[in-house]
């Protein structure tokens, strides 16, 4: 049987043309508005309470709809956003280093390698500066210097330092700004918020997203949900490898769901591995830690320049390290973008210069920066992650050098939306990095966080108005027939799961299913090994259907039973992903093809045959999937081989 087939193109009929930089106004004047006193009869779902969830539901409510939260955690501000470390993009150009609006929209293209829309782009860049505004009046305590000025470092891909931050923990204070600002609303009766409950299954009336099926995670509860426009913003994708640096909760299934009934799902192979986590130290291991971009400002990467020298770190003579990415990018040094330093630390890896114990790691090194800067200064910057390094390895950065690899940490892929964040789901919204986002086929460090701002703060809110103009829509209630049928296939798929009462656990299944991607759809595929992980992932689900053990019952907490459902979906969309990698027979950014590389062995794009957004339809269970491509054309940042040397 074929793997897919292929549709009709698709195109994002709400992108505005005319001058770039005109576009988002013109849209904003254009679309439809909601008069204060028909908001209120207006109600909207978002599920996710982490930076594009809490700043939507927060600002929808300012706005006068009603709202009506979800998360599965027991508080909204645990959402995983609260995990970010490292900082947030701005053109404020605070720095006068030559940066810019327009810079930070080519860099963003350029280091998507060429894969997103110059509109979104332009578009996330002009944001960018109120977020910074919107965010230190609600008191986020961002960086300062001496002199009281915001601070800023730079990330990769960037040769600026348009970084702002609160030390490592830039998501966490970000989150409590958005919080705030969403308790302010609950507090005010505007917002209705339902932690601990799980989105499983979307409600589609008359083709317009009309609601959700969730589950009380405490009581096991199920009911439907209604409103007059649903919101995703349920985050990324990462944790269909087991291993990630994402919050072991993260999963697929609202996006999934959504994707069954309709909406379109685009780019799935597209993952970021990071280049800057600790290194897996053995099988026991169920999570992976990040180790902040921003470290390599002033850490420098390096690894023995001779196989298999096993010195201690301190003892190997300058003269007999590679500072590898400086040597190879003098441009960009230690700062290329993460695509290009993963590929970079599996090579040397690969020729067998990786240190540590796997010999899978890279050293960074802040020997100079503490000589140059002083112990204190940098424990200033980067302490808590200095100590987190130390509690995890036993090792004492500030002495010895930390030791890094690449592992699996955000998706780049996720729902199709149009330029007002619409799927093609009619009323059906996805934000933040449930949507395959303006990251193209690799996001720029302290770029996602800035997108989850910018969609929830200021694109949506906009653009949700053009939608809710032509409601408030017919009422729906519990026994309509859609909303009959979506309860039932809940109750009927956590029913299922409990009868199989096999012999293996969830998390083996889900652990079997992370090493086959990411051998095969990891940081370098090719034909022969996506098509052997497409059989494996098939016969493994097959399995799982048969003998996963569910103990306990649906009607309470069963962790169990959240977990395999998140699997189950994770097994569909793992298949879906590989399909995706293997027909994109070009490397760009994150999605690296073996067979398409430079002398090099740099990423090579196809722009003639793959210059589109892969958005897939899903059909039936077990038929394939339709591709529907949709052309990118850019006008302001032609698509050249990227180059950081
Ligand atoms: C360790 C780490 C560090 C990072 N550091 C940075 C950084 O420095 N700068 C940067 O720009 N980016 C960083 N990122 C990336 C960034 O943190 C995330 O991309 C971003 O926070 C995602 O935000 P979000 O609002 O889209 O989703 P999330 O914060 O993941 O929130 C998802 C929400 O959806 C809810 N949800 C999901 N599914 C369901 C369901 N079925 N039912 C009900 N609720 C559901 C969850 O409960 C949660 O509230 C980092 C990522 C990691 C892993």
């Amino acid at each position: 049987m074929d793997l897919f087939t292929e549709g009709d193109p698709i195109a994002d009929t709400r992108a505005p043309d005319g001058p770039i930089e005109t576009r988002w106004e013109r849209r904003r004047f254009e679309a439809k508005l909601v008069n204060p006193a028909n908001r209120r009869k207006m109600t909207v779902i978002v599920v996710g309470t982490g930076l594009a969830g809490g700043s939507a539901a927060a600002t929808l409510a300012e706005q006068g709809y009603r709202v009506k939260s979800y998360c599965y955690q027991d508080s909204p501000r645990r959402a995983h956003s609260i995990a970010a470390q490292g900082g947030i993009n701005a053109a404020k150009n605070y720095r006068n280093d030559g940066d810019s609006v327009h810079r930070l929209f080519y860099d963003t293209v350029k280091g998507g390698d060429f894969r997103s829309r110059e509109s979104n782009v332009h578009r996330l860049a002009e944001v960018s500066v109120n977020i910074i505004d919107q965010c230190v009046a609600q008191g986020v305590p961002f960086a300062r210097e001496y002199g009281g000025l915001l601070d800023t470092r730079s990330f990769g891909g960037a040769q600026v330092q348009r970084t702002f931050y609160a030390r490592g923990q830039t998501g966490q204070q970000l989150l409590l700004g958005a919080y705030q600002a969403l308790e302010r609303q609950i507090g005010l009766g505007n917002v209705e918020m339902n932690s601990r409950h799980e989105m499983l299954e979307l409600i589609v009336v008359d083709g317009k997203a009309r609601g959700i099926v969730v589950r009380d995670m405490v009581t096991g509860e199920i009911t439907s949900e209604f409103a007059d426009a649903v919101v995703l913003a349920s985050g990324g994708y990462g944790n269909v490898f087991y291993l990630s640096t994402n919050a072991k909760g993260c999963n697929v299934t609202a996006t999934w769901r959504a994707h069954r009934k309709g909406a379109y799902f685009a780019n799935p192979c597209y993952t970021q591995i990071h280049p800057t986590c600790i290194p897996v130290s053995g099988d026991h291991q169920s999570k992976l830690t990040l180790m902040s971009e921003s470290l390599r400002n002033d850490g420098r990467v390096w690894v023995p320049k001779a196989r298999g020298d096993d010195r201690d770190p301190r003892e190997i003579p300058e003269d007999e390290r590679d500072y590898y990415l400086e040597r190879i990018y003098p441009s960009f040094g230690n700062l290329v973008p993460r695509d290009i330093a993963s590929r970079a630390a599996k090579n040397v890896c690969d020729e067998g210069r990786g240190v540590g114990p796997t010999k899978l790691g890279v050293y960074l090194d802040f020997a100079d920066a503490i000589d140059r800067l002083g112990r204190k200064a940098i424990e200033a910057k980067y302490g808590n992650l200095f100590e987190m390094y130390e509690r995890i390895t036993g090792e004492d950065p500030y002495e010895v050098p930390m030791r890094i690899y690449p592992a699996v940490h955000y998706t780049m892929g996720g729902l199709w939306v149009d330029y007002d964040l619409q799927s093609t789901i009619p009323g059906l919204f996805v934000i933040g990095e449930a949507n395959f986002s303006d990251h193209g086929a690799n996001r720029l460090g302290a770029s996602a966080l800035m997108q989850g701002l910018a969609d929830g703060y200021f694109v949506l809110p906009n653009t949700v108005a053009n939608y809710l103009a032509a409601g408030p829509f017919e009422k729906v209630d519990a026994t309509h027939p859609a909303a009959v049928e979506a309860r039932r296939d809940v109750e009927d798929r956590i029913q299922r799961l409990l009868a199989i009462d096999g012999d293996r656990t969830v998390d083996s299944f889900h652990r079997e299913l992370g090493q086959i991607m990411w051998e095969h759809c990891g940081m370098e595929r090719s034909e022969a090994g996506l098509r052997k992980a497409i059989d494996e992932i098939r016969a493994l689900r097959d399995q799982f259907w048969q003998r996963v053990r569910v103990p306990g019952n649906g009607e309470g907490l069963n962790q169990s039973l959240e977990k395999a459902g998140r699997v189950a979906d994770f097994f569909e969309l793992a298949e879906l992903m590989c399909i995706d990698a293997l027909h994109r027979e070009e490397s760009c950014g994150g999605h690296f093809r073996a067979e398409h590389q430079t002398p090099e062995g740099e990423a090579q794009r196809d722009d003639e045959r793959f210059a589109y957004v892969a958005a897939w339809e899903f059909t039936a269970t077990g038929e394939p999937s339709v591709l529907h491509k949709e052309d990118l054309n850019f006008e302001y940042v032609h698509p050249t081989q990227r180059s950081y040397k």
